[in-house]
């Protein structure tokens, strides 16, 4: 049976704003010696910002082509790119399709329209431009040809660099940040948090393989996340914790914990709870 002090625990959280789906989970948080982190969403705001529409094709017009592909995207780059695109007159899309830690593709006027990452450029052999702006860039790719890019920016979440300091406080050295971003962008925002490790351009499937290596080496894994793309890693990890607003239905449903109010400082919270709830236990 669980002891009655678990609940107790687990009150105490709720009314923190964390809902923790089991008490088990509650012991798993109280070992935690590392936690990983998702950047968009979850240490930045993932209220991104178009910054910048740079057209290399003057015959396609870069952000209505792009906004017609992000139309249906829950993506918080998606987002921001329609609504910079509103009141734009948008080209009809089909066959539209997100592709995970890429992008978003379709057929526009019968071309093959694709916008995205550089990983996809790199699949498709695409010449990259130099850019050396710090900033998420999302392609435009038409018929195999780049015809621009946008680049789109998202702000620290203030809370982000207390997370960290608490965690430390906690004596959990091992804070981690796992990004699909570019490396630039990832590196700006772990060295500004002060995160000891820091992981760009990754698919959903590296940040698998990555918390699957490091459970490996005997370490109590907590990730925290907010997107779509992050339900297969909330689920390998000793415990995933979603963000509760921000995060999707799918992150929410693959997470242990919830984090309300999207707040990251809220997982040191969670873990000092545990602790303590740990100690009455024995
Ligand atoms: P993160 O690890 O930063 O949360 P994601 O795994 O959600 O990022 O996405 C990784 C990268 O894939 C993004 O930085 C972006 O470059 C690209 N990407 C994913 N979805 C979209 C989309 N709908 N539109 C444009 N780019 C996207
Ligand atoms: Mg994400």
């Amino acid at each position: 049976s669980v002891p009655l002090s678990f609940f107790g625990g687990i009150g105490g959280a709720s009314r923190a704003g964390i809902l923790i789906k089991g008490s088990n989970y509650l012991e798993t948080l109280a070992k935690i010696n590392t936690v990983v982190f998702d950047k968009t969403g979850t240490l930045t705001k993932g209220e991104f910002a178009v910054e910048q529409v740079v057209t290399l094709n003057n015959a396609i017009p870069v952000l209505a082509y792009t906004s017609a592909l992000e139309q249906d995207s829950s993506h918080p780059i998606a987002r921001s790119i329609v609504q910079a695109a509103k009141g734009e007159k948008l080209p009809f899309v089909t066959n539209n399709r997100e592709i995970a830690g890429f992008g978003v593709s379709g057929i526009i006027d019968g071309a093959e329209v694709f916008a995205g990452n550089d990983k996809f450029l790199k699949k498709e052999h695409l010449l990259l431009p130099k850019i050396s702006d710090i900033g998420t860039i999302v392609y435009l790719v038409v018929n195999n040809q780049l015809a621009g890019y946008l680049i789109v920016k998202d702000q620290i979440k203030p809370e982000a660099k207390q997370t960290i300091q608490a965690l430390k406080k906690l004596g959990i050295n091992q804070t981690v940040m796992l990004s699909g971003d570019r490396k630039t962008v990832a590196a700006d925002v772990g060295k500004k948090l002060g995160l000891s490790q820091i992981y760009a351009q990754l698919l959903p499937q590296d940040k698998v393989n990555y918390v699957e290596k490091l459970r490996a080496n005997a370490t109590k894994v907590a990730f925290v996340g907010d997107g779509i793309n992050d339900a297969p890693v909330l689920a390998t990890a000793d415990i995933g914790i979603a963000m509760g607003g921000l995060g999707s239905d799918a992150a929410i449903e693959a997470a242990d914990a919830v984090i309300m109010d999207d707040n990251p400082a809220k997982i040191a919270t969670a873990i000092r709870i545990s602790r303590k709830t740990l100690r009455i236990v024995k």
